[in-house]
Order: structure tokens, then sequence, then C-alpha cells
């Protein structure tokens, strides 16, 4: 099947948990497709059986379709261009592989890791302190290079454990025109005989990637800044398959750096910051891996992709806060910038509470019910849809739903009572007794009579009403915080209201 319409791919390998970096490249191809009217492809990269999790492709996709940017094609789905899991397409890798043998572009190799060892060390010098396997010691290695054809013929019949590796032209500048960085150019001199396929018959990353962008009619490709330096590699393989004006456009996604631009996010960051999408359930907890990824950590999926797609890019206008559909229209590949993107978790906490805010009570409710069912408490539906709207400028992630409204639902179990006590007097406890014995049977659904009520009681009592607002605030909620306190008990109504306060004033007594 021919196609001319934009194809890109996300192609992750099936090794462990999403992490931010990872959404982050799929989340721009979704863009690009949505943008151009083309195909999201999924593939999944599995060639590299000792990393290999179980469980982690259906992680994957789970993950895509919490943020929302579900594939157009992949392994789950249908689509013309499958097997999309590279373990499925090891026939096509051999046969490019010797191809390349064939044209004199590849070799076997059949050095043992100890004689790679030794290469290393007997080529080792102050101007180049770790040698690889390039065009300078290729000749001097156990490969078909070197070897007569009855001593290869030899080895294969044995079946000496090979690899195959690209022979790397000497002398050239290979030209790569990335889509974020411009022109940027590698001497083949600098770049290895990298391996292209593995003893156990497996593709290398290298050549699969080339295989499969070019099977798969990939038109842009988009990954991280760290695969820039293999970028040479795979131009060659573009080249030595005859596939050269087929390779899709380049594009070098900012490296994803700490809060302080310093360094790289490492996987420490991550475990303290918790940097997969959710949670993994083959995590082994012993591990020491993290249990809570960012959607356990209350973050809207919204505000996630939101905050995603501004690692590294922006419109220009200075807005920050877009929906997935706005995203897709202004996205533009020459905003991306050049320089590494800073991670600040502060920041991405303020994204979820715009998000928050900017939600519908509808939205909200059913994640509210769930975050608070974990929590133990379990609320009527009609007092959420109450006390939603109340609190949730109150709130950066969904988590504080729960500190911000467990009190209408169960009295606070430890009130602070210790920031009234210093200023606590006979007054003040003759003030509440007072309060308590007016307000019993009062039906307490109107809060603008309880307050004007409150109000004269205090001045008849000559004392501040701020005074006795705070610490009513505290006996009722536990802490400084909340809506209004006599909307508060409005809601809670003068049975629990009259509770919380009789056991506050015992212990303040
Ligand atoms: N499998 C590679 C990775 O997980 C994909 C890189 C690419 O997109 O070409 O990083």
């Amino acid at each position: 099947m021919e196609t001319t319409s934009v194809r890109v791919r996300f192609a992750p390998s099936p090794t462990g948990g999403l992490h931010l970096g990872g959404v982050r490249t799929a989340l721009f191809n979704y863009l690009f497709a949505r943008k151009h009217n083309g195909s999201f492809v999924l593939r999944i990269e599995d060639t590299d059986q000792t990393r290999f999790v179980p469980g982690a492709e259906q992680y994957i996709i789970d993950c895509l379709k919490w943020c929302n940017i579900a594939p157009d094609e992949g392994p789950h789905l249908d689509g013309h261009f499958g097997p999309y899991r590279q373990s499925e397409r090891k026939a096509t890798y051999r046969q490019y592989a010797e191809q390349l043998i064939t044209q004199g572009n590849a070799y076997y190799a059949f050095d043992t890791p100890e004689e790679l060892e030794n290469m290393r060390n007997r080529f080792r010098t102050e101007a180049n302190p770790s040698p690889q396997y390039d065009a300078r010691v290729r000749m001097e290695m156990k490969n078909s290079l070197t070897m007569t054809a009855e001593e290869l013929h030899q080895e294969l019949e044995k079946k000496t454990p090979y690899v195959v590796r690209i022979k790397m032209p000497a002398g050239r500048e290979i030209l790569l025109n990335d889509m974020i960085r411009g022109e940027v150019r590698f001497q083949t001199d600098q770049v290895d005989d990298k391996v292209l396929l593995k003893a156990d018959g497996m593709p290398t990353y290298h050549l699969a990637v080339v295989a499969d962008d070019y099977a798969m009619q990939i038109t842009h490709a988009f990954r991280g800044e760290e695969w820039l330096p293999s970028a040479p590699v795979h131009v060659m393989l573009w080249e030595y398959l005859g596939w050269k004006e087929k390779m899709p456009e380049w594009a070098h996604l900012p490296l994803i750096l700490k809060p302080d631009g310093q360094g790289k996010l490492s996987k420490r960051d991550g475990d303290r910051l918790g940097f997969p999408v959710f949670a993994m359930d083959w995590q082994d907890p012993k591990s020491g891996d993290i249990a809570k990824g960012f959607r356990e950590m209350g973050f809207l999926p919204e505000a996630f992709v939101n905050m995603l797609a501004m690692l590294g890019w922006n419109d220009g206008s200075g807005e920050e806060i877009f929906t997935l559909e706005e995203l897709a229209e202004r996205f533009s590949i020459e905003r991306i910038q050049k320089a590494g993107a800073k991670f600040d978790f502060e920041k991405a906490k303020w994204f979820n509470q715009e998000w928050i805010k900017k939600s519908s009570v509808a939205t909200l409710q059913p994640l509210v019910r769930t975050t608070l069912q974990a929590n133990g408490i379990e609320a009527a539906e009609e007092m959420l849809g109450t006390i939603i709207p109340m609190v949730k400028d109150r709130c950066q992630l969904l988590n504080d739903f729960v500190q911000q409204s467990a009190y209408f639902f169960q009295d606070p179990a430890k009130p602070e009572l210790e920031l009234i006590k210093p200023k606590w007097d006979s007054n003040k406890t003759a003030f509440f007794e007072g309060w308590l014995e007016k307000t019993e049977a009062t039906y307490a659904d109107n809060a603008a009579a309880l307050e004007a009520e409150f109000k004269e009681m205090a001045s008849a009592a000559q004392l501040k009403v701020g005074e006795l607002q705070l610490p009513l605030r505290i006996m009722l909620v536990g802490g400084k915080f909340g809506p209004p306190v006599f909307e508060i008990i409005s809601l809670i109504g003068m049975e629990a209201t009259q509770r919380r306060v009789k056991t506050a004033l015992s212990e303040l007594a």
C-alpha cells in the first residue's frame, strides 16, 4: 500500500513504565499526526529480550489511552503495516542484514567478549581512550573482512556465535537535516561499526528502526535527543538499502532537565517525583521502584498532557493552558526549542490546579468520588456536587480533595486545637456554651442567618468575632482552611456542628 499522507510512529521498548520523556514523544507524534490529518502508529520495539517486561506493552497502551492520545495503528489494532511488534518481524531483519553483507556494507564478526576487551586495551591511547570497533581496528579483528571464504564457511558451519556489523564508510561527512536542529554534520570516521544483528538472531535497534520506518512508510520521526549520535548509522543504512529518498524527516526532541536546568532527569528524580504515567502492577515492591505515577498522585490527564506539551514547545503567545484539540491546532515543529526543557514539579501541579479550576463539576465528580473512596470516605452524590465547586479552587491535585472535603463527611480526627489554646479563656468557653444552647434546635440551612446571630452574640459578649470564628472553624474543619464557616455548618447540619464543638470544648477546658 502506497501512501503520501503523514505517518508518524511512537516506538517504545516494553522494558518498564512509560516516563515523562516517552509520553512527551508520543504526544508530539500525536499532535503532529492530528494537525496534518495523518496516522499515528504504535510500534513495540521488543528486540532486546533481556530487558523485556511482561505487561509493559499493555501498560503503554493504557497510558496512551488515559492521556487521550490513542494511536491509529498498533499491535492491539488493525492496520495495513503490521505486525507492529518487532519480535514478529524477525525474518525481514535477517534478510536485510544478509543483503547488506552481500553488498559489502556489513560483515560477520566472530569476536568473543575477551577479544573485544583485548582490542580495547591494545588500541587505547591518550588521544583515543576508549577505542571502538571501527575502520581503524576492524581489519585486526576476527570477522568476515579478515577471513578467507573458506574460514568463514567453516565458522558458519560450526555455528560459532556471530554478530553482523555495519561497515561505516571511511572519510565521509554525513549531513542530516533535522527539523528542530537544522543541519547536523557527522564524520563517519567518528562512528563505530554498530552491531545490526545480534548473536541471538535479533536485530539491534539500528537495523530494526530503519527497516520498520521504511516498511511502515513513516514520513516524520520524532525521538529523544539521546538518539542523535546514532543518526549517521541510520542515514547510512537508508542509503545502503537503497531507500534514501524515502527516509523520514527527523526531529530530535530536547532533553528533559531537572528544574535547576542542571543535567537530565534521572531515575532517582523519577522515584521522588513519580515519573511514570501511572503505577505499574508488575512492580516489585522490593526493587525500590515507586508505586505511584501521575495518575495516582491526582493529576488530570488533560493537565498532564498540557504540561508535557509545554516541555520544549510553546506557541509564542505566552498562553499556557490548552486543550488537546487546541494543542493539535497550534502545534508546529518550528516552535520546538533546541535547548533542554526544565521539568518543574511545582509547575506541573500549577497546570493541574488550573485544570481543576477549569473543569466542570460533572467532569470532576466521578474522579473526586473515586479519590475519596480510596481514602475510606463515602460521599453522597448530591453533597459532592455542592462541595466540589466550593473547594476546587483550593486543590492542586485530586488527592487534595481528601483534606479539603473530608470534614463534610466525618468529624475531624485531630482538630488543631493547639492553634487556639494560647488565646483561649473562660469567656470564650462561656460564649460557645451559650451559642450551643441557642442553636441546639436551629435548623442549620441558612448560613447568612447563622452568621448574623453569631456576630450579634459576639458583640453582646464584647468579644471580637474573628477570635471566635477561627476557633469555630478549627473545631469543625480540623484546621485553618476551607470555605466560609457558616456555609460549612449549613451543609454538615447542626447535629454534627454541636457534636464537634462539644468535643473541642471538653478538650479545651
Ligand atoms: N525504541 C526506542 C526507544 O525506546 C525508540 C527510539 C525511536 O523512536 O526511534 O527509545
